[in-house]
């Protein structure tokens, strides 16, 4: 079967390779690991394990099939569409394949109604969000692969949060699900859609759950009943620079898009904004990076927050572009993202001219790069802000243990959701 790790290795604890040695360690939530295991999904089951839940049941093997195309094909785990079912199995098989891992809290909707942005609540009472983008010719989901995050970016509301724990790979799949029926359903402006492309750009490194997100890429771009059918070729993983992380997924041989969020130019100022850079510095992710390109055939996407006066100078543009030109011609996409300052920052977004001029310099020095927009802007559309708030409202920690990086700026300012793009 697609997708579930069969190694038999330990469960990951969300923790990067070298977390806890070295300058910078990772960033956990005072609850880190003590939430426990989400309940078994059929996403998180191997063959076997599918087989053998529905022998309990007394169902045949055959069932199995069934359900999985009642969750992948028709997006369903509502008993009553089993209609293929016995009627007096369909209750207890959804029980045991389907627990309800998300719940919705609350959504947000922005863009006149192109964008839903959802905040979900897990079986331990964790928060996670997700963002649903309608565009011209595609719907992007943004998902969440962790429980906040241990990368400790200062400008960012998940950072704040430290990490709780890895997601599942059920729990990541059910926002894929969930945004996929509500696209089919009509929920977005401009009726009926098919959800197209998925990011895992939400809260928390994907590289830090790299087993669980690689069975849930599987389980995404596999076609039905093994899978949602939405194309490795459609699915874009970010990382802020996990290099260990970006080789493995080199190697796995699944042409999904790499995203690199880099935001500084040198190793100085990458420093600050992205702690992660004192274990794996410039040089370092972008070898990884352009080596991700050459074993994909697949442009990388470089994502750059644009912040006033911080990394939006012509100089830190040309340092970009001569540290990308280095390894070659067209290998990268440069993404200048506006920054959707978050309450109480000190930090604000780029001035217009300087965005401007900042792209100018990079495409005259040969850089493919498109300045986002600015999906969510009038929602609390920065990454983690919602869950940061759900998470001071219920008591849940948003604050970064001792054993965390230091903070660089106690007034964090946050990534516009249109990164997610
Ligand atoms: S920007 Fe990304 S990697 Fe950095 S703290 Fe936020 S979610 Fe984590």
């Amino acid at each position: 079967m697609p997708g579930v790790d069969q190694t038999g290795e330990q469960p990951e604890t969300g923790l990067t390779p070298g977390a806890e040695r070295g300058d910078f360690r990772d960033v956990l939530a005072p609850n880190h690991a003590r939430r426990g295991k989400p309940p078994l999904h059929l996403a998180d089951m191997t063959d076997e394990q599918r087989i053998e839940a529905a022998k309990e049941l007394g169902l045949p093997r055959f069932r199995v099939r069934q359900l999985a195309n009642h969750y992948f094909n028709h997006l369903s785990t509502n008993p009553a569409d089993f209609t293929d079912f016995p009627a007096a199995a369909r209750d207890d098989a959804a029980r045991r394949f389907f627990p309800e891992l998300i719940t919705p809290v609350t959504s947000q909707v922005a863009d006149q109604g192109m964008t839903v942005k959802t905040l979900w609540r897990l079986f331990d009472g964790s928060s996670i969000e997700s963002v649903l983008m309608r565009y011209p010719k595609r719907v992007t989901l943004c998902i969440s692969s962790q429980v906040g995050c241990g990368m400790g970016c200062p400008f960012c509301a998940t950072g704040q949060l430290g990490l709780t724990r890895n997601m599942s790979t059920g729990e990541i799949l059910e926002q894929v699900r969930a945004a996929a029926a509500a696209a089919r359903d009509g929920k977005l402006t401009r009726g009926p859609a098919r959800l197209s492309n998925v990011v895992f750009m939400g809260m928390g490194e994907p590289m830090g759950n790299y087993r669980s997100v690689l069975a849930a890429i599987r389980q995404i771009s596999a076609l039905p009943p093994e899978g949602f059918g939405i194309s490795a070729r459609n699915i874009t993983v970010s990382t802020v620079g996990v290099v260990p992380g970006m080789r493995k997924l080199a190697q796995e041989g699944i042409p999904v898009r790499l995203a690199l969020s880099l935001h500084a130019p040198s190793d100085e100022l990458r420093d600050e904004l992205v702690p992660m850079n004192r274990r794996f510095n410039t040089t370092q992710v972008l070898d990884a990076a352009h080596d991700y390109y050459l074993a994909s055939k697949r442009r990388v996407s470089i994502e750059y927050a644009l912040m006033k006066g911080i990394n939006d100078q012509a100089e830190h543009a040309r340092l970009l572009a001569k540290r990308l030109n280095h390894y070659g011609d067209d290998w990268a996409h440069v993404n200048p993202i506006p920054l959707n300052p978050i309450e109480g920052s000190r930090w604000t977004a780029s001035k217009p001219e300087d965005e401007r001029r900042f792209l100018e310099i990079l495409h005259s020095a040969g850089i493919a790069a498109t300045l986002r927009d600015t999906r969510g802007s009038d929602i609390d559309g920065a990454c983690g802000q919602l869950a940061a708030k759900a998470g001071q409202a219920s008591g849940q920690s948003s604050e970064p243990s001792a054993s965390g990086t230091p903070r660089t700026d106690s007034s964090p300012v946050a990534a516009s959701v249109a990164r997610k793009a």
